[in-house]
């Protein structure tokens, strides 16, 4: 019996793997709107580093050997585990496993990119570093990797999840980040959404604003975004490429792969590596990105030019989007509130490499729940997108007899977001549209 697949440090890959580098066709490029000036912003806001791996076209890009170090600190390679007593709780045929990025100190997959922008940010004499975080896990690992680093770091909180989550402000705090809830009377941004509608709920599009609006702002501090953006999508292969090992090592060929896809950043680490071979025609397995039906961003958007903020400072980027103004209801699973998507992952959307589903809330933390009390460890809500869709293919299997292999990447932990399981509980959680 299969319990789990380890590597030791010393296979932490020495390079990320870059999607631009295989795609069916060329990327869109980021074009600037009528008489704005948007790709010098884009220049004055990001890292030099960050818009040269933006645009990289090598197959393959070294890390630096501390970034790889700090990995290995931080508790990389994370496991691969076989979910034994799921599937036994299931009754299905189906192999299920799972990767799991909550074993990042932070809790999640975000690290593994808040650790290289930081580095290169000190590199290029940086002193501060700004950012959006929505339920908190980006502001977090930022906030972490920027003291590792000995940056400053200020987040923007989306107010409805500083709210929901004042503990995850105490933690972001405990290393060393600098929090407001969004939007804030800091910016302009902030204050004018605020004038129009004093109980505005915050959204990532507006908290974006406001970051960017502050490394405009100031020479020495620079805007660092979770997700998204190619070079973030880039920094997360270290997970797909450790998963690629370790299914070697378990001898196993998956059938389906999932991951819950709010910015597409997790799901682009932990699936970019796969996607290429069935680019290649070497593979037949099916992706499948998970979204919540409350902000249907692949399966109900438009695949068109449009800003990645909500107040129109990026330049706009070719995705699938609900519009930029677009401010998705409070559902808990706030890492999932985004109007677009990676850029990437909407070009292999629409090429049809990867299938996008969309799930109600509730039914998440159902399948949240069951996988908390058969394997252990509790879900974020986000990763609970990916469990329900991974429970739903496994059920199929138990209908047709098919013993497929399903991989899931766990994106992260939820000790810290219970509100939305204590409202699953008091039968009070809304399931939004
Ligand atoms: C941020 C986050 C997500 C969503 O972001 P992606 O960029 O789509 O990965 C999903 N799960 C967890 C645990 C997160 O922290």
């Amino acid at each position: 019996m299969t319990y789990k697949i380890e590597l030791s440090s010393d296979e932490v890959p020495k390079q990320w793997y870059n999607m631009l580098a295989d795609l069916p066709t060329e990327l869109p490029a980021p074009i600037n709107s009528e008489g704005k000036d948007q790709i010098s912003a884009l220049q004055l806001a990001f890292t030099k580093s960050a818009l040269e791996q933006e645009f990289a076209t090598d197959r393959y890009i070294k890390i630096p050997n501390e970034v790889r170090e700090l990995y290995m600190e931080m508790g990389r390679p994370t496991p691969l585990v076989r979910a034994n007593r799921l599937e036994e709780y299931l009754n299905t045929p189906a192999k299920i496993y799972f990767k799991r990025e909550d074993t990042s100190p932070t809790g999640s997959h975000k690290l593994n990119s808040a650790i290289p922008q930081a580095y290169f940010a000190k590199k290029e004499g940086v002193e501060r570093l700004t950012t959006e975080t929505g339920a908190g896990q980006w502001g977090t690992a930022l906030s972490l990797a920027c003291n590792l680093l000995d940056l400053e770091c200020t987040v923007y909180m989306v107010k409805v999840s500083f709210n929901q989550k004042p503990d995850r402000k105490n933690i972001m705090n405990i290393y060393n980040g600098n929090v407001y809830a969004s939007p804030s009377e800091n910016t302009k941004v902030g204050r004018d959404v605020m004038q129009n509608n004093p109980d505005h709920p915050g959204s990532l599009g507006v908290a974006i604003s406001e970051a960017m609006e502050e490394a405009l702002e100031y020479d020495e501090v620079k805007y660092s975004l979770g997700s998204v953006l190619n070079h973030v999508m880039l920094h997360q292969t270290i997970i797909g490429q450790e998963l690629k090992t370790q299914l070697e090592i378990a001898e196993e060929t998956p059938d389906v792969m999932i991951a819950c896809a709010g910015g597409g950043s997790n799901f682009a680490g932990s699936l970019f590596p796969f996607i290429k071979d069935k680019i290649t025609g070497n593979s037949e397995t099916e992706f499948i990105a998970v979204e919540p039906t409350a902000c249907p961003t692949l399966t109900q958007g438009t695949y068109d030019y449009d800003f990645g903020d909500s107040n129109g400072f990026t330049p706009m980027l070719k995705m699938f989007t609900l519009g930029h103004d677009f401010v998705a209801p409070s559902v808990h699973a706030g890492g999932l509130r985004y109007h677009g998507m990676s850029p990437i992952v909407s070009l292999l959307t629409k090429e049809g490499y990867i299938n996008p589903k969309a799930v109600h809330q509730r039914d998440c933390f159902e399948a949240g729940i069951t996988f908390a009390r058969t394997e252990g460890i509790l879900p974020a809500p986000e990763t609970t997108h990916a469990i329900r869709a991974t429970i739903d293919e496994a059920l199929k299997c138990k209908e047709t007899g098919e013993e497929k292999t399903i991989v899931m990447n766990f994106s992260g932990h939820g000790m810290l977001d219970l509100k939305g399981y204590t409202s699953y509980f008091e039968g009070t959680l809304e399931n939004a549209k």
